[in-house]
């Protein structure tokens, strides 16, 4: 198995230019991928701008740094999602009208990223292309890759490293695997082409006595639910399993009537299978991942809520391979202690060198890791070269490239300064302990 180099800076961040936003800049920079780019080039920027009310999603300030460096490069970038699946009842990005008043709301738009924001699949999620995975695939055959992000040039994923329901976690192979996938595409790498159905416990549903039973019949795209006075029926030839119930009769009804959460085997291969799908729609060296490991909560950003994360602030890891970056956030996720008052104390997760996701979501979440090394997506075997800091004036003038702000006070000052005419003294008493207090004189 080949070694892949994972670049890596802590979270900690007490000074100027130990910003997590430009931690992750300087590593792309010292990674050379930007070489790779030239002017003109059109680059995807692939992120998740967050659900409605999420509050977990990397933070915008984070992707507009990478968008500046992409531009101070030539190159034209775009910040990228695609349309869900749905996933839940109340999702709010399933259209891509929805997914861009969402992005909007959550800090997202063409001005705050001073570029534009495409929603990759378009419309309905049916503006793709279809990858031919050439038998690499472990379940997957052929992938719907959203078209914006299939043409660009290049493409640039970052990640918010978390647990995740189905997939175990979710960071770079997700952000590609599932994140780069059209609506159609997401359909496939749930097993829904292959003939997969939700697991039914129609048993379990109470019928009408339900109190969300009339969302859980709307809230199927298909019109395959039907809840009566006596319980559940589902047609099951014509659900497309897009899990908008499962989640309602989980997550409202408390119920387990339609789930699969806990029994999806073959869903982190094949969202290896649909990463894959994504790298061949690129020359070699032209994606670069971005895995921002803070605040790691036990749930995806695609839910309306947020968890206290069970680790905190771990640091930016980056590599050309996405399976060696996923990697290498779940080791320091595991080396890390867990925290108090999280998912990591509510399933005896705490202890450093615990694996804090399989104990929480008691399964092995390593699926899409062991996807990705068998359909050659990348390389479970990591070197993690720590990034040293540039502190540089050089590096300063960068990120502040008007240089001392504060001089430009001076000559204000000059002219009127905002104590002038004031009995300072008249203000208040000094601290205690100032013994000699010298009031400014203005
Ligand atoms: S029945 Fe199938 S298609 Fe309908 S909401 Fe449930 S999972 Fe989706
Ligand atoms: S949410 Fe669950 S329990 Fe409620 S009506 Fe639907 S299937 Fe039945």
């Amino acid at each position: 198995m080949n070694t892949s180099t994972v670049w890596f800076m802590d979270a900690r961040s007490r000074r100027f230019l130990e910003s997590t936003a430009i931690k992750g800049l300087q590593i792309l920079e010292h990674s050379g991928w930007m070489d790779n780019l030239k002017a003109g080039d059109i680059v995807a920027v692939k992120t998740h701008m967050g659900e409605a009310y999420n509050v977990g999603y990397l933070r915008p300030v984070i992707v507009r740094a990478f968008v500046d460096a992409l531009k101070e490069r030539g190159c034209k970038p775009f910040v990228t999602d695609t349309t869900t699946m749905p996933y839940h009842p109340w999702i709010s990005r399933t259209l891509a009208l929805d997914h861009l008043e969402t992005a909007n709301r959550n800090g997202f738009n063409h001005a705050s990223m001073d570029c534009p924001i495409i929603i990759a699949d378009g419309w309905l999620g049916t503006d793709d292309v279809v990858v031919d995975l050439k038998g690499r695939g472990n379940y997957l055959n052929r992938q719907f890759v959203a078209r914006a992000i299939a043409d660009a040039d290049a493409l640039l994923s970052l990640a918010h490293f978390k647990g995740h329901p189905a997939g175990g976690y979710g960071a770079a192979i997700k952000n590609i695997g599932v994140g780069c996938a059209s609506k159609r595409g997401k359909m496939n790498l749930h097993g829904a082409l292959a003939g997969d159905k939700p697991l039914i416990q129609a048993e379990l549903c109470p019928g009408r006595k339900c109190e969300w039973w009339k969302a859980c019949e709307e809230c199927c795209p298909e019109g395959s639910i039907q809840i009566t006075e006596k319980g559940l029926e589902i047609d099951l030839e014509t659900c497309v399993y897009c899990f908008a119930c499962a989640n309602l009769c989980v997550n409202m009804a408390g119920l387990h009537a339609i789930q699969r959460f806990d029994y999806l085997p073959a869903l982190g291969r094949r969202i290896a299978d649909s990463a894959l799908a994504t790298m061949m729609t690129k020359e070699p060296g032209r994606v670069f991942f971005i895995n921002y490991a803070l605040d790691i909560t036990p749930a995806c950003d695609c839910y309306g809520w947020t968890d206290t994360p069970f680790v905190n602030g771990i640091g930016v890891l980056a590599s050309f391979d996405p399976v060696a970056v996923d990697k290498g956030c779940i080791d320091l996720m595991n080396e890390a202690p867990g925290l108090t008052n999280s998912e990591a104390e509510e399933f005896h997760a705490l202890a450093p060198g615990s694996k804090k996701l399989n104990l929480i979501k008691g399964k092995d979440i390593e699926q899409q890791v062991y996807g990705g090394m068998e359909n050659g997506l990348g390389s479970a075997e990591y070197r993690m070269e720590v990034v040293p800091l540039d502190r540089s004036q050089r590096s300063i003038g960068r990120f502040y490239p008007e240089g001392v702000r504060a001089k430009k006070l001076k000559p204000m000052y000059e002219r009127n300064h905002p104590l002038s005419g004031l009995d300072t003294a008249s203000f208040g008493k000094p601290t205690e302990g100032v013994t000699q207090p010298i009031y400014p004189k203005k």
